[in-house]
C-alpha cells in the first residue's frame, strides 16, 4: 500500500519538475526509474520514513481537495518546498535532490562481473572485513608476512571504470547511494565509500599527517600509547612513499582554489596547498592518478595471490572453541568463514555495527564524531571552474585543526545540489557554472553521535547531537568564509541555508543570524570516525592503542572508528599510519 502511494507521489514529483521545458536531458520515464532505483539504496529506517510521509502527504492532499476542488496536487508539491512544516519541507528537498543528482546525460552502468563468494573450507590466520584505507594496509602487511588471509568486502570491484564524481559513481560506489542523514538534533547528510577500496576510491585524495596537538590530546585522555609525531613519523613516510602524496604541477593550480588563497591572504589568515595521494606523468598534465587502495596496496595484495570476496556482507562474528566463526550475509544463505584472528576495517559505522551485532562491545558506536561542514556557492565575474577542474586543493589553516575553510567539487551537478536552498536562483548554474564554485567551512565538534538498531530494520540509525558551542563556531565560520570570498571579489554568494540572505556586500554578511538554526542549514560530513575509540583507557576507549579489542583475544580494529576523536583535518593519513604502526604489532606474535 504505502509503495502504491509512494509511486503516485513520485510520478507527480516528477510531472512538475517536467513542468519546466528546458529539462530535456532523459525522459521523464527514465527519471522515475533512476529516481526510484536510488530510493531503494538508501537507509531502510529513511526509506520507509520518506513512503510514509509520502502517504501523509497524498492524504492530507485529498483532504484538501475534497474542500477546494480546484487544488491540484502539482500546487501542493510546489508550495510544500516553502512550507514551514519542517518534515513535510524536507520531504520535497529530498526528492529535489535525488532529481539533480540523477538530472544527467550519464547513461547508467551496471557491473557485468559482479564476483561473489564461493565455498571455503579453509581455515584462515587472518580475515579482514572491509577493504578501505584500514582494510587494504592491514591485508598487505598480514600477507607480507608470510600468513594466509582474505578479505571480505560488501561492495563491487569496480577496476576503476566510473568516472570520478559521477552519477554512476554516486549510484554505485557510495553506501547507501550517497543519501542518507543523521537525525538528533542537527541533520547531517553523510557519505562513506562502500566499493572495492572503500573510500579511498571515492574522495578527493587530500593528504594530512595527525597534527601534534591532537596526537597530545589522544595520549593525555585515552592514554594512547607511543602516537606522538616522532613514533609516526616513519609510518606516514611509507604511505606517503607508496600513495605518491605530492602537490600539484607548477602553473595548474584550479582557479577556484587560488580564489580561497586570494580571499584569505588579503584577510592575512594562513591559507596552504594541501598535498594529495595523486601520481603525474612526466608531462606534468593537470588531471594525474588518483593513487587509490585499489590502484597501489590491494592491487599488490591481489596480484601477490591475496583472497577478495566482493558483494558479501557479514553480518556477525563469533567466536567458538578459540576460532572466530565469520556469518555472510550472502543472498540470505547461513554461509560462514574460520579464521584464528580477525581484523574490524568496516569503517566507522561498520565496524561498531558489528560489534554490537555480535554483543562483543557495549561501548562500540557510542562517540561516533563528524567533521560538521557548512556549504556556499559563490559567484564571481570571471570563469574559474572548467569541466576537468578537479579537486580545489587550498585550504585556510589559520585556526589549526578548530576550523578549516576550503573548495570543494564544483561540477554543474554538485552546484545544483548546493543550490537547492535558494530554489529560484539555481538556474543560475546554467549559463554560469564556470564562474560559480563550492566553498565550505568546516569545524572540530565538541558534539557526537550514538550508532543505535532498532527493530525491524537493517541499518544502524545515528542520533548526532551538536552542542552550542558546534553551533556558534559553524555559524561564525560561515560568516567568516563569506568574508574571505567578498574578499576576492565574488559578486554573489550563496549560503547553503534554507531562507537565508544572499549576499552581495561585506554589510550583508551582519543579516545572518547569530546562530544558524540547525533544521535550516544544509550540514554534510565525508569524515567519520571515534566511534570504537583505541587507547589503554578501559572506561572510554572500545579497544587498547594497538587496536586489539578489549576482553577478545583475536579481534583487532583498523580503521576510521579507531580514531580517538575528530582529528580536525582530512583523516585518511592519521587511519593509515596508525594501522601501517599496529598491524605490525599485532602479527608479530603470531607470525
Ligand atoms: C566524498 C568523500 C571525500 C573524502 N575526501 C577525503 C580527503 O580528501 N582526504 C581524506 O583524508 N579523507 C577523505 N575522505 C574520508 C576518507 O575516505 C575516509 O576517512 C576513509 O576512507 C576511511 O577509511 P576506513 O578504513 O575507515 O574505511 P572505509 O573507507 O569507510 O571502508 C570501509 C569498507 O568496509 C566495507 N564494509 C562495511 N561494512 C561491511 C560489512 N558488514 N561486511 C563487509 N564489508 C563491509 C564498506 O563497503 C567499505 O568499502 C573522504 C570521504 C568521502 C566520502
Amino acid at each position: 500500500m504505502i509503495n502504491y502511494f509512494y509511486k503516485i507521489f513520485l510520478k507527480y514529483y516528477i510531472k512538475t519538475r517536467y513542468e519546466d521545458k528546458n529539462l530535456n536531458i532523459i525522459s521523464s520515464k527514465e527519471m522515475f526509474l533512476r529516481m526510484v532505483s536510488h530510493q531503494k539504496k538508501m537507509p531502510d529506517f529513511l526509506g520507509f520514513g520518506i513512503k510514509l510521509v509520502s502517504s501523509i502527504f497524498l492524504i492530507l492532499f485529498c483532504i484538501k481537495k475534497f474542500i477546494k476542488p480546484k487544488y491540484s496536487l502539482i500546487n501542493a508539491i510546489n508550495r510544500t518546498r516553502a512550507s514551514n512544516i519542517l518534515t513535510l519541507r524536507n520531504l520535497i528537498r529530498f526528492h529535489d535532490s535525488l532529481f539533480e543528482v540523477a538530472h544527467i546525460e550519464e547513461k547508467k552502468t551496471q557491473n557485468k562481473s559482479k564476483i561473489k563468494f564461493t565455498n571455503q573450507t579453509d581455515l584462515f590466520d587472518f580475515i579482514i572485513i572491509g577493504s578501505g584505507p584500514g582494510g587494504a594496509i592491514s591485508a598487505k602487511i598480514i600477507q607480507n608476512s608470510n600468513l594466509n588471509s582474505c578479505i571480505i568486502e560488501k561492495g563491487d570491484n569496480w577496476k576503476n571504470k566510473l568516472p570520478d564524481f559521477s552519477y554512476n559513481q554516486m549510484l554505485h560506489q557510495y553506501n547507501y547511494g550517497g543519501i542518507t542523514t543523521t537525525l538528533g538534533n542537527a541533520n547531517i547528510a553523510y557519505t562513506e565509500g562502500s566499493t572495492f577500496g572503500g573510500g579511498s576510491e571515492i574522495n578527493s585524495g587530500l593528504y594530512h599527517r595527525t597534527p601534534e596537538n591532537i596526537l597530545k590530546s589522544w595520549k593525555k585522555t585515552f592514554s594512547l600509547k607511543s602516537t606522538l609525531s616522532d613514533d609516526l613519523s616513519p609510518h606516514f613516510e611509507s604511505i606517503e612513499k607508496k600513495l605518491c602524496v605530492s602537490y600539484f604541477p607548477d602553473g595548474l593550480l584550479p582557479k577556484a582554489s587560488l580564489k580561497l588563497k586570494e580571499g584569505s591572504e588579503d584577510l592575512n589568515l594562513e591559507v596552504r596547498e594541501i598535498p594529495r595521494w595523486y601520481k603525474y606523468d612526466n608531462d606534468k598534465s593537470l588531471n594525474g592518478m588518483k593513487m587509490t587502495m585499489s590502484r597501489t596496496y590491494l592491487k599488490d595484495y591481489k596480484n601477490d595471490g591475496g583472497i577478495v570476496f566482493h558483494n558479501t556482507k557479514v553480518k556477525k562474528i563469533k567466536k567458538i572453541n578459540s576460532i572466530w566463526e565469520i556469518h555472510l550475509d550472502n543472498n540470505k544463505k547461513n554461509e560462514i568463514l574460520r579464521s584464528k584472528n580477525v581484523i574490524l576495517s568496516a569503517g566507522a559505522i561498520g565496524t561498531p555495527q558489528i560489534l554490537l551485532k555480535s554483543n562483543l562491545s557495549e561501548k562500540a558506536g557510542n562517540r561516533i564524531q563528524m567533521h560538521p561542514t557548512i556549504k556556499v556557492v559563490a559567484l564571481f565575474d570571471e570563469d574559474i571552474n572548467s569541466k576537468d577542474m578537479g579537486v580545489p586543493v587550498h585550504q585556510v589553516k589559520e585556526f589549526g585543526s578548530e576550523y578549516s575553510f576550503g573548495c570543494s567539487i564544483s561540477s554543474k551537478t554538485y552546484l545544483k545540489l548546493a543550490m537547492l536552498d535558494h530554489f529560484n536562483d539555481r538556474e543560475i548554474v546554467n549559463d554560469n557554472w564556470k564562474k560559480m564554485a563550492i566553498y565550505y567551512a568546516m569545524i572540530r565538534p565538541q558534539g557526537y553521535g550514538k550508532i543505535k538498531n532498532y527493530p525491524f530494520f537493517n541499518d544502524p540509525i545515528i542520533k548526532y547531537h551538536l552542542t552550542n558551542l558546534d553551533k556558534r563556531n559553524l555559524t561564525n565560520g560561515l560568516k567568516l568564509l563569506c568574508k574571505i570570498l567578498m574578499k576576492a571579489k565574488a559578486k554573489i554568494v550563496f549560503p547553503c541555508v534554507y531562507n537565508s540572505p544572499i549576499i552581495k556586500t561585506m554589510n550583508d554578511i551582519n543579516k545572518l543570524p547569530k546562530v544558524l538554526s540547525m533544521q535550516d542549514s544544509s550540514l554534510m560530513s565525508v569524515h567519520l570516525f571515534s566511534s570504537c575509540p583505541i587507547g589503554e583507557d578501559k572506561k572510554k576507549c572500545v579497544a587498547n592503542s594497538y587496536g586489539k579489542v578489549f576482553d577478545h583475544d583475536g579481534l583487532y580494529i583498523a580503521d576510521g572508528s579507531m580514531l580517538p576523536t575528530a582529528p580536525g583535518v582530512n583523516p585518511q593519513g592519521s587511519i593509515m599510519a596508525l594501522t601501517h604502526r599496529n598491524i605490525q604489532k599485532i602479527i608479530t606474535p603470531v607470525s
